[in-house]
């Protein structure tokens, strides 16, 4: 154990002085009262995201770190275990993943998976006593987003949803104007996240593929819904979106481009658009007095901007991974000091029912559907 592990950690002294005044330590799952060491983390599906920045993340990170592993493919984890040092009991495979119900070093479920996974093993992680971190979008509808939320909740376990931009200050600066309005009434956003890319269709790719959650919009358009939400600070009420294909030898039964206008109340709309075809990477916020902008506004590092009143959001953080650290340090202190996560499952379910929406216009051909008041 490392002295940085051994050492009196402040966010174990508040847990044990909050566990105190409140006279429910016995209460407390195992994994939470069982505090002293950085939260044990299980990745779940060991693809890109979770080999190139999670893993990395968590060396950086003081909170948490990679205990245990969940794969598929036994090579995989081989390499996975001499890399970081993780030793046999912590290996599980998709079939023998509920006995994680019995170990101990493992607190936290991180579901890394393709989009249409993310609902089946966010309730097995739940079942099995260990809160749960769930990549982006949270599942593949707002139905199944719940069905989430009540098992973590039933489960007395915590469930945090990976969108990290919401943990890069600069993102947080300009979340905060949705309150301050320095520019005065916020009349009209624009929000547009997307990439070229996918040149053919060959091989087994899930991101193309519609029963596994492909297309543009599952994957970067909720970048663009979720910048449109904490921009306005308000949730929208209707929708008319409009789905494109311009490369249909790939793109069969996925959209390729989405364009989407989101409509809040008071006038306010956000247009905004996402595509597998085209990059983009913008926020904009026009007001009644002035204007603020991000961009990139979703970025592993660098997202930067500035306002018409010539402030600017250039805060840095340090190289990647460390937009990846800072999340899962603060999701992690927050099932230690046992209030709720920056990003709870909440906020995924809010995504997924305007995404609800944006598909059942698209496939209305751009017919305005109301977004149901949740
Ligand atoms: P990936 O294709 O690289 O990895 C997916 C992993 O799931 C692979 O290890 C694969 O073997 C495994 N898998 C298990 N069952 C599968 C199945 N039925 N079909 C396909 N693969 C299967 O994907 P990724 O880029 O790592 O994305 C995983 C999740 O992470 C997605 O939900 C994605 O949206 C999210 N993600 C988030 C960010 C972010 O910045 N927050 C970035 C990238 C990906």
């Amino acid at each position: 154990m490392s002295a940085e592990h051994s050492s009196p950690d402040p966010s174990r002294r508040r847990l044990l002085a909050a566990l105190g005044a409140a006279g429910i330590a016995g209460m407390l799952p195992i994994a939470r009262a069982r505090a002293s060491r950085p939260l044990g983390v299980a990745l779940v599906g060991l693809g890109y995201y979770s080999r190139d920045l999670l893993a990395p993340a968590l060396r950086m990170t003081r909170h948490c770190r990679l205990a245990g592993i969940v794969t598929g493919t036994p090579a995989k984890a081989e390499a996975w275990q001499r890399r970081h040092g993780i030793p046999d009991r912590n290996v599980y495979d998709y079939t023998g993943f509920d006995r994680i119900a019995d170990n101990p070093d493992i607190d936290v479920v991180y579901v890394v998976l393709p989009n249409h996974l993310h609902k089946p093993f966010t309730l097995r992680a739940a079942a099995a006593g260990k809160h749960v971190w769930c990549e982006k979008p949270m599942a593949m509808d707002a139905a199944e987003a719940l069905a989430m939320i009540d098992a973590c909740r039933q489960h007395r376990v915590q469930l945090a949803i990976g969108y990290r931009m919401q943990h890069e200050p600069n993102t947080q600066a300009v979340m905060a104007l949705a309150t301050s309005q320095p520019f005065g009434r916020l009349q009209r956003i624009r929000a547009e996240a997307g990439f070229h890319g996918f040149d053919s269709a060959s091989g087994d790719n899930w991101r193309l593929d519609a029963a596994r959650g492909g297309g543009a919009m599952y994957d970067m358009g909720v970048y663009a819904l979720n910048a449109a939400r904490y921009t306005a600070g308000a949730e929208p009420i209707a929708v008319t979106a409009t789905s494109s294909i311009q490369r249909p030898d790939i793109f069969r039964g996925v959209d390729e481009t989405m364009r989407f206008r989101l409509e809040f109340r008071d006038g306010v709309t956000a247009d905004c658009a996402t595509s597998f075809g085209k990059n983009m990477n913008r926020l904009r916020a026009d007001c009644a007095s002035g204007w603020y902008e991000l961009s990139p506004f979703q970025a592993y590092e660098g997202v930067r901007g500035e306002a018409s009143d010539g402030r600017r959001f250039d805060a840095a953080i340090g190289t990647t991974p460390a937009q990846q650290a800072r999340q899962m340090d603060a999701d992690a202190l927050a099932i230690l000091e046992r209030r709720a996560p920056r990003v709870p499952g909440e906020e995924g379910w809010r995504d997924m029912q305007a995404l609800d929406a944006i598909f059942a216009s698209a496939r209305a051909g751009g017919k305005r559907v109301e977004i149901a008041a949740g």
